[in-house]
This record gives C-alpha cells, structure tokens and sequence, in this order.
C-alpha cells in the first residue's frame, strides 16, 4: 500500500519513468571467482591514510595553509578551484566560533532540465534508495563515464509485505552502467547502508568497496555467508582520500550508533560535494573519537556546491544525549541489582555500548556470556579489532555458565526488538537453553523501531510471566539515539554552508521539515530540492536541475523464491480476503461444459447453500457462450471473475482472489 501511494505521488510529478518493483533470484553464490580480486580484498590500511594523516596534522599547525595542500593534492579541477577560492578568501581554518553562522552563498535555483541530454556535462545525482524513507539508502554519483556509489542498504519487511525476508533497492540504473562504476564508498556498517551490498556484488564481481575497519568486517561477513568473494574491499581510516575514477572522496569521522561512522567529502569536476552520513554530535564519545568538526568546518569553507543531509531526528528539538548517559543509567542499575544476574539486549553494533557495558561486568567481577548469533560475530569482530577492549577471562562460554553464581553472570544478547527468532524472544518464551527465573533482572537497551512495538512489549510479557524483573525505555534512560537533532543538524548546515542542498535519511515529512530548516538558515527555498525514489539531478557549477528520472523502485527478496510484485499483491489478497478456485472441464469439440463445475473456496465466510449459489452463477456464465475458440475461454475468465467478485462483495463485502481454471478435453 505505501508502495502504490508512492508510486502515485511520483506519477503525479512526472518525475521517474519506468519505476517499478521488481523480483530477485536468491543468491547462487556462483558468483565468477577472481583471484586477482581476492588478493586485493585483503586489509589496505596502506598509503592513502597515512597521507591523509599526513595532512590532518598539517593543517593543526599551520591552518589554512595545511588546508589548501591537502585539496591540492587531489588530483580534480574542482577541488584546486575550492582550494583556491579557500585561499583568497583567507578565512581562518576554526570557524566553529564564527559569529554570525549565516549561509552566504546562494544557489541558482533548482530547475527541471531541458532533456537528459543537457546532463551529460554536469554532474548526475541519482537516488535509488533512502529518501522518502527511512532504510535502503543508496545514492549514485555519476561524471561521463565514471559511477561513484554511496551506501549500498536494505530494508527490514513490513506487514505489508507477507513472506518477504529483506527489501532491497533496483539496481537497473546501476547495472545498465555497470562499466561506469568505479567504487563503492560506505558510510556506515548499519544494515540501511551496507545490507544490500551482496546482491549489487553479485551483479558487479570486482566492485571496489571502500569502508571502515568494522563496516568491512561486517560487509565480509555478508558476502562470506552468501559464498560470494569477488569485491576489492579497502579499509580506510578517518581522514583518508580514495579516488574512484574522476572523483576523490575524503572520509570524515562522526559520531552515531556504530562504530566506523563516516561523513564524505566528494571532490567532483563540478564542485564539492557533501554526504553526512548518519551522525550525532557527540561530545563525550565513549570511545574518545571526537567527531571532526574542526575538518567539516574547513570542508565548508573551502566550499561545497552541494550536501546531503541525513533528516532522520528533525523532528527532536535540541541535542541528541550522548552514548555515555546510557553508561550512567547502566551503572546505577547494575549497582542496586549486585545480587541478580543481569541479561541485556541491545544491538550488537553499538560497540561503544557494548564497551560500557563491559567495563562495569569486569569491575563488578561479573562473567559475560555473548548471546544471538549476530551478537556472537559482531562482538567478535569488535574484539579482533581492537575496537572492543576485554580483559582475559571476562568472557565465558554458555556451558561454563554454571561455574558462577548467577548474580556474577551478565548475558549480552540479541533481541532487543523483539525479533521472532532471537535469543531474548526464544528465552522470554521458555524456548532457549538458557532459562529465565526470578533470578534474573532483564535490561531492554533500545527503543522499539516504529512497528516493533507490539513484538517487544510480548517478548517483555513474557519475561515478566518467568518471573524477571524487567527494565526498558519508557522506564529508564536507556537508549540514546545515533542521530542528530535539531540543534545538531542547524550546526552542520551552518558549517558547511552549501549552495545546494537535498535532504536525504528520512520519509518526505522530514524531508520538508529539513527544508524548511535549510531555508531558516538562509538558503533559499529554490536552490533545495526534494528527491524520491528514483530522482535524478544534474549538477553544474552554478545550477542543480531535476532531469528525468531513472528506473528504480523496490526489490523484494525472499530467502527461497523470487517474489514479484503480483506475488506480493496475491498474498495479501489471499491473506486478507481468501481465494475461490472454480474448476469446469470442456469438451472442445461440442464447445460444452462436461460436468458441473467445482468450486473451492478458503478463507471465506460461506455455507454450503452459498457454495451452491455460486455454482449456480458459474453454470449460468458457462451457458453463455461456447468453448471452441481461445478467445471464448478467456471471455469465459473474464465474465466469470466479474460475476463472483460481484457476488462475494454483496453477500460477505470480501473480494477474494478468484482463479477460474478451464479443463480441455
Ligand atoms: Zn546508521
Ligand atoms: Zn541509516
């Protein structure tokens, strides 16, 4: 249903053509294998960091000038006129304390390109994924014949679509130009930015993907499990420069949720680009990496022809709490319940909360017990990289759980959003190995995403029928968010002063709420532009027009067959309306029914005197007409769909799924 309503708003714009969903083959893992690939897919910490660094000290002791060497070093027109444009302005590196941080520089406004033709010069922005909603984030960047990707996301499935495992975006623009590509660049390891990566390196073997230290991890992780091993993964560091075709992009850290949070300044020959990422600005981060600021800040002076900005808090007034109240509220809980064990579930990405959670276990004295398959690997992950410190001896195995008394037990686990299959779900229901008693004080460190709602308070039920006590968000302050606020957001559209923007990371309300925002901070409503599914964008160095937009949509996987949009369409029928399957065997020769016609009817509020009645009108549409030709047949169909729907919708007001099938003998 949000599908058509999209689909019909972006018809009524005139906007993308040829937008539809579409159907994927589950994974083969055939994938072609490529040594060269493997070879290169091993860690690259290598040049390009180091020389980032290189400059990141640069400019701490010598400002500006540092500034204009490290743009100068990429190797783009744009990024030398930005650098040089820096340099006459001769503002100062820090402008964090700049009076009046007033947006300056107006765009042109934001037009409708002539044709596509008009775009081959500029800069093509395509969306395919994360505007409009809130998941499957995926942006092209595309300069002749050189395609930079950003993000590469999935979507969790709704009730809406019955029997889905995961919603991916249509990669047809992306395949059509698959000789274009140069790389993929990720912000982040959350599942909205990197889950569909293994269906986009199934169809792109040797893609390049560039990402942090654990975004890698967990992208590796991905193709391992769906035997794929042809993409070149690099692992940047914050600070680094990659170029990719015509394009270099610098990674800037942030602050969010995950650990490895990246914004990216993209040099184009066009000018520079700006993509936030998910970010909070976080100024006691647990980790002790502080956001770069300093280096937005300088990023913005030097100029940006236009940003992306993640819209996801627009709605919050005020600043996103830090990571570390989380470790407070924890602290407490953990010190006035000395004598229970302690089950958390949160996301296993969070590795900063992770972090927090096991530091107070080793000054407690407590064992941790990892439990939930992801929260096994991605802990795991963490600790190999050194992002995740444990002391030798705090983790424990779950069959060495017995060792310990249960008030020195911890158990970390999945499940957090009352996910049917998880840990948490199966111990509320009595199903896991490990059992839930009075014993237990279990802490839910997360708030439900919006329609988890109902699945996480039954797995809360539930733990309280076992005896448990319980603590959750609405209770205690138990989850921060990852994303900025208001505030937040005024700061970064104030740092990087764009002279075009399009917010990006949210459903359209906050995708106008950030406009409008933008427009309070001075710039002007014609130079932002409100992007859909599909949406294509031609960037000069002083215009953004909306051209024509390309093919893109929804993809619905299903772990065992492909799902179309019409599959989708009759489980929800069948679901909501049940299904009637008429059975009439003609003779083709006579042109005559044989015998009476069957019916077969599920899910549908009928006695057998109704079952008789359709019967009845379905001798009566076969009386109609003969058989002999194909035509007839499919008249017959036709005719007959039309006489029950209109039945069925009088006597029970349902409109099942009809399917007259015609036997010829
Ligand atoms: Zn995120
Ligand atoms: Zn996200």
């Amino acid at each position: 249903m949000a599908e058509k309503v999209r689909n019909k708003e972006r018809a009524a714009k005139g906007a993308p053509k040829g937008n539809k969903d579409k159907s994927v083959m589950p994974a083969t893992g055939a994938a072609v294998k490529n040594s060269s690939a493997r070879t290169a897919g091993a860690v690259n910490k290598g040049a390009s960091g180091k020389t980032a660094n290189k400059s990141a000290a640069g400019k701490n002791s010598q400002g500006k000038t540092a500034d204009k060497k490290a743009l100068k070093s990429a190797p783009v027109n744009g990024a030398r006129e930005n650098a040089q444009k820096a340099a006459e302005k001769q503002l100062p590196a820090q402008v964090v304390s700049r009076e009046k941080p007033v947006v300056k520089r107006h765009g042109k406004p934001v037009e409708q390109a002539e044709s596509v033709a008009s775009g081959n010069k500029g800069l093509e922005v395509v969306f395919l994924g994360g505007v409009g909603e809130i998941g499957k984030n995926m942006t092209a960047l595309r300069y002749k014949n050189d395609i930079l990707i950003i993000d590469c996301g999935s979507s969790f499935p709704t009730t809406d679509t019955p029997g889905v495992d995961l919603i991916i975006p249509d990669f047809t623009y992306i395949t059509e130009n698959a000789d274009k590509v140069r790389g993929l660049v990720v912000t982040h390891g959350h599942e909205d930015h990197i889950g569909a990566i293994p269906y986009l390196a199934e169809k792109l073997p040797g893609l390049k993907i560039f990402a942090s230290d654990l975004s890698c991890a967990l992208i590796r992780h991905k193709l391992e499990e769906r035997g794929i091993d042809t993409p070149k993964i690099v692992t940047v560091q914050g600070g680094a420069v990659i170029n990719a075709g015509c394009f270099s992009v610098e990674f800037i850290r942030v602050s969010h949720s995950i650990s490895g949070a990246f914004a990216l300044s993209i040099n184009t020959p066009v000018g520079r680009v700006f993509h936030t990422g998910d970010y909070k600005i976080d100024f006691t981060p647990v980790d002790g990496q502080i956001m770069d600021l300093t280096r937005i800040a300088e990023i913005g002076d030097s100029g940006v022809k236009l940003m992306l900005g993640e819209s996801t808090n627009i709605e919050k007034p005020g600043t996103t709490i830090s990571e570390r109240k989380v470790g407070e509220t924890l602290e407490r809980i953990f010190a006035t319940n000395h004598d229970k064990r302690i089950i958390i579930a949160t996301f296993a990405s969070n590795v900063n909360r992770l972090q927090q959670i096991v530091d107070i276990c080793e000054r407690d004295g407590r064992k941790i017990v990892f439990n939930g398959r992801s929260m096994i690997n991605v802990s795991g992950m963490a600790r190999d990289l050194g992002l995740l410190r444990v002391k030798e001896g705090t983790v424990i195995e779950q069959e060495e759980m017995h060792k310990h008394h249960y008030s020195k037990q911890c158990l970390i686990t999945t499940g957090s959003q009352g996910e049917p299959m998880s840990a948490l779900t199966r111990m509320a229901a009595g199903e896991d190995k490990i059992e839930v008693n009075s014993h237990d004080l279990v802490v839910i460190s997360s708030n439900p995403i919006p329609g988890n709602e109902k699945l996480v308070y039954t797995v809360i039920n539930n733990l309280y029928r076992r005896g448990a006590s319980v603590l959750y968000g609405s209770l205690e302050a138990l989850h921060v968010s990852g994303h900025a606020c208001q505030d937040e957001l005024k700061l970064m559209l104030s740092l990087i002063k764009p002279e075009f923007f399009i917010p990006v990371h949210g459903e359209y309300r906050h995708l106008r709420q950030h406009e409008a925002m933008a427009v309070s901070l001075g710039i002007k409503k014609s130079s932002i532009a409100i992007a859909e599914i599909g949406s294509r964008f031609i960037l000069h160095r002083h215009s953004l027009k909306q051209a024509e937009g390309v093919e893109a949509g929804n993809v619905y996987v299903d772990g065992l067959t492909d799902v179309d949009n019409v599959t989708l369409r009759d489980r929800k029928v069948m679901s909501n309306n049940g299904m009637v399957i008429v059975l009439v065997t003609v003779a083709l020769a006579e042109g005559q029914p044989l015998a009476p016609p069957e019916v077969i009817t599920r899910g549908l509020p009928l006695d057998e005197a109704n079952i008789e009645v359709v019967r009845g009108l379905v001798t009566q549409v076969l009386g109609e007409r003969d058989y002999k030709s194909a035509d007839d047949r499919a008249n017959f169909k036709r005719k007959l769909k039309r006489t029950l729907t209109r039945y069925f919708d009088a006597q029970c007001r349902q409109k099942p799924m009809i399917l007259p099938i015609v036997i010829e003998v």
